[in-house]
């Protein structure tokens, strides 16, 4: 029985990884068609001012709704993107389209945009030139563009590998862009290492965003977490954004920590392009 078991095991699992294999070839040709259908739509989520309750940025969110079908989370294709290396192509679509978007809201609101860039775009030697590329074609004041980089992208490249990366990071941080250290705290950067990094930005992901208990308050101890990180960002001199924040009692805890900025539901969620227009008409506008 015990052999038979081990057997079925086997089975089974031979069974999991050639429909996994399936759901891979199929999610890569549909990213595939998606380029060539103009099926990615960007959404943008406003960088909230916690002093003034103004708009200060927002950052580009990609989605993609194969037709006849649901939405499809970027949790499920950005890492088949990475890992077929499509990435590459989908990467420049969304900077572009950011760039080309959000140069009127600039102009007009001083709003700045941010975009996530994958690690494979950023280990790509011919990374910056594109940058510059598109900032130059679409008009966009290098102020006025944020790039968002992950903890773990920004860690988990090879040492030789993260020189380059560094490097180029503080060549594109000299014509004015930001760079932006996303997901902060579930990575694994040193402290001495993230002085070092070429970073304006410090986002905390959301789970160091204490849960919100009601009348219970928060957990002391997730308290004590979340202004260490909001201290250690503001001692490196970094403008500190709280991702994830989804009630107003959240909000009122990070304002009394001094976080300077906050991302959440609370405030707006991602909206597409033509409902932000309202959105930031009807802002406090704030210099960034
Ligand atoms: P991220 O860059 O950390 O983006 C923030 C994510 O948190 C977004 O999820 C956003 O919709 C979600 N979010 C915002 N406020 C709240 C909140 O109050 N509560 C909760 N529960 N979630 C909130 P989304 O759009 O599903 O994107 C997930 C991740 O996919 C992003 O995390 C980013 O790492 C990646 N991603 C999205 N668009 C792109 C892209 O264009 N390029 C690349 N390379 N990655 C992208
Ligand atoms: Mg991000
Ligand atoms: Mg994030
Ligand atoms: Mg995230």
């Amino acid at each position: 029985a015990a052999k038979s078991a081990g057997k079925n095991q086997v089975a089974v699992f031979t069974e999991w990884l050639r429909s996994e294999r399936q759901d891979y070839a199929q999610t890569v040709a549909g990213l595939r068609r998606a380029l060539k259908d103009d099926e990615f739509e960007l959404h943008y989520q406003p960088l909230v001012d916690l002093a003034t309750g103004g708009v200060r940025g927002v950052e580009a969110l990609l989605r993609w709704s194969p037709p006849g079908q649901g939405p499809v989370p970027p949790s499920a294709f950005i890492p088949v993107a990475e890992q077929s290396g499509l990435i590459g192509v989908i990467g420049d679509w969304v900077l572009r389209r950011a760039c080309t978007e959000a140069r009127a809201w600039y102009e007009r609101y001083g709003t700045t945009v941010s975009v996530n860039v994958a690690g494979p775009q950023l280990r790509d030697p011919g990374f910056p030139d594109t940058v510059r590329r598109v900032l130059r074609d679409t008009g966009l004041p290098p102020q006025a563009l944020t790039l968002e980089i992950t903890e773990t992208d920004l860690v988990a490249t090879t040492m030789a590998e993260a020189d380059e990366v560094i490097a180029r990071l503080v060549g594109i941080r000299e014509w004015g862009v930001r760079v932006a250290i996303d997901d902060f705290g579930t990575g694994y950067s040193s402290l001495s290492y993230l002085r070092q990094l070429p970073v304006d930005i410090l986002k905390i992901d959301r789970a160091f965003i204490p849960q919100d208990r009601g009348d219970a308050g928060f957990r002391p101890d997730d308290l004590t977490l979340t202004r260490a990180i909001v201290d250690l960002g503001a001692s490196l001199r970094l403008t500190t954004v709280a991702e994830g924040v989804e009630t107003a009692a959240q909000a009122d805890m990070l304002r009394e920590l001094n976080c300077p900025v906050v991302q959440g539901y609370h405030f707006y969620r991602p909206m597409p392009a033509r409902d932000l227009a309202g959105v930031l008409a009807g802002s406090v506008a704030v210099a960034a």
